[in-house]
């Protein structure tokens, strides 16, 4: 992924894919995703970030997946993103909203050092990466939104990370298939809505479930 004609292939894709998501990216923005994507997929060489790595499946599958959730931040200044693995929604979604802040955490240690470093080498300023459960992540940090993709069920979310939100925050986690049974295990007090998203370039089922305080 370092020939040039490749770079312009694959940021004029994420482009499109990002405008069909109601999404602009401007060049640099492209630019520090492509390097993120080439990053990702060096370490990969050497620590198991993700199984998908081929440039077409880290487009559509981290970066385009990624960036559907975009429209749905509201006004949310602070977000935390748990679990963000390879740096996945928290990176993407980041870099294309320079306005809000960033936490990404990861309960494994070599996940979170790569994004961290990448964070730094690519000077993505409103991004933080911290090596922590959301368990044990102090609970007197607050956030606007608790961002999570494919990390565990609703419910195990909710008593990991429910704590971390303001008091009108929201818990915004994405899902392959409608996750009908997990909805059905959530405790009282929380109200569930579910959507479809769409990603540009992938036929397959995306859900993402918003869960507030009830009141
Ligand atoms: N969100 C990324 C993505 O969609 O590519 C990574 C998903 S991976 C399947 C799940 C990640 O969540 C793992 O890296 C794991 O270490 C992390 N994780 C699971 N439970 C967690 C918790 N309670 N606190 C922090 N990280 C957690």
């Amino acid at each position: 992924m370092t020939d040039a004609f490749e770079e312009s292939v694959w940021t004029e894709k994420l482009g499109a894919g990002a405008n069909r998501l109601g999404i602009d990216l401007d060049e640099s923005q492209l630019t520090i995703l492509w390097r993120y994507a080439h990053m990702l997929r060096e370490r990969n060489e050497h620590v198991n970030l993700t199984s998908i790595v081929s440039p077409e499946g880290i487009l559509t599958l981290h970066m385009l997946d990624s960036l559907s959730l975009a429209t749905d931040l509201g006004d949310a200044q602070r977000l935390i993103d748990v679990g963000t693995g390879g740096g996945f929604p928290g990176i993407p979604l980041a870099v294309a909203c320079p306005g809000r802040e960033f936490m990404l955490i990861d309960g494994t240690q070599k996940k979170i050092r790569f994004v961290a470093e990448a964070i730094a080498a690519l000077d993505i300023r409103n991004a933080r990466a911290v090596a922590a459960r959301a368990e044990s992540y102090p609970a007197e940090e607050k956030f606007d939104v608790v961002i999570a993709r494919a990390v565990g069920p609703l419910a195990d979310l909710l008593r990991d990370a429910g704590k971390l939100l303001a008091p009108r925050g929201r818990i915004l986690a994405m899902k392959g298939k409608d996750p009908a049974t997990e909805l059905a295990a959530l405790p009282r007090g929380w109200a569930a809505q579910v959507k479809r998203l769409h990603v540009p370039g992938l036929d397959a089922d995306r859900h993402l479930v918003t869960l507030t305080r009830a009141r």
